[in-house]
C-alpha cells in the first residue's frame, strides 16, 4: 500500500472548506508553545481556532505551569486570534497508561500510548464543544509518529463523532518555521520531551 501523505490530505481539507466558503472551528491540541507557533501560524487563515493544553505526561507541576504559561505569552506577543483552554495537570492520567511501558525507549509502545491519552481527550472536548475537527501539533516533531497520531486521530473520530484534522505539521519546513518562531519570540524549548523517562533518556 502506498504511504500516504497527509501534508497533502491537509491541502484537500483546507482546499474544499475554502470552496465551501467556510472556516471551521478546530480545537488544535497543543504540547508546547513552540510546536504551536508554526501550527498556529500556518493554520490560522483557514480555522477558527482554539487551543487545548492537556499533558498530564509532563513531569512536574512546575514544568507543566512553564510551558503553558509560554504558550499564552506567545498567543498575547504575535498577536494570534486563537483561544485558549488550560487544563489541570493530571499526572495520575499518565502513569495509569505508562505502568509496564517505563523501559521503552522515546518512539516506543509508551509513546503511541501517550499520544491517544491526550488526543482522547481532544477528541472529547471538540465533541462536546460541538467543534468541526480536532487535530494535534505532536506531528510537527520530527521525533513523533504521524502515522501513529493520524491513526489514532482517525480512531476517535469514529468514536467521538468529530472529524481529525490528518496532520504532519514537520513538512513544508513546518519544525525549522517554529524554530525561527521560537527564536523571534524567545521562547522556552525545553530539552525533553516531557515525561520523567524521557528527563532520564536525554
Ligand atoms: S517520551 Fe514524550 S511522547 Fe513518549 S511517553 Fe514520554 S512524554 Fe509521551
Amino acid at each position: 500500500m502506498d504511504k500516504r501523505n497527509y501534508q497533502k490530505e491537509l491541502d484537500n481539507v483546507i482546499l474544499k472548506e475554502k470552496g465551501l466558503g467556510r472556516k471551521p472551528r478546530l480545537l488544535l491540541h497543543v504540547c508546547c508553545a513552540p510546536c504551536s507557533s508554526y501550527v498556529q501560524e500556518y493554520l490560522t487563515p483557514y480555522f477558527e481556532i482554539t487551543l487545548f493544553y492537556y499533558n498530564p505526561n509532563i513531569d512536574s507541576e512546575e514544568e507543566y505551569r512553564h510551558r503553558s504559561d509560554e504558550l499564552e505569552r506567545l498567543v498575547r506577543e504575535a498577536g494570534f486570534p486563537s483561544k485558549v483552554v488550560i487544563c489541570d495537570h493530571d499526572p495520575e492520567s499518565f502513569e495509569r497508561i505508562a505502568r509496564g511501558f517505563e523501559d521503552e525507549k522515546e518512539g516506543g509502545a509508551r509513546c503511541r500510548r501517550c499520544y491517544e491519552l491526550r488526543m482522547r481527550k481532544a477528541a472529547e472536548y471538540a465533541a462536546e464543544g460541538g467543534f468541526d475537527f480536532f487535530t494535534t501539533t505532536l506531528s510537527i516533531s520530527p521525533h513523533k509518529n504521524a502515522d501513529w497520531i493520524n491513526e489514532i486521530g482517525e480512531a476517535l473520530a469514529a468514536e467521538y463523532g468529530v472529524a481529525h484534522l490528518p496532520s504532519d505539521f514537520k513538512k513544508r519546513n513546518g519544525f525549522k518555521r517554529s524554530i525561527e518562531l521560537s527564536e523571534e519570540y524567545g521562547l522556552y524549548r525545553q530539552d525533553y520531551c516531557g515525561c520523567r523517562m524521557s528527563r532520564r533518556d536525554r
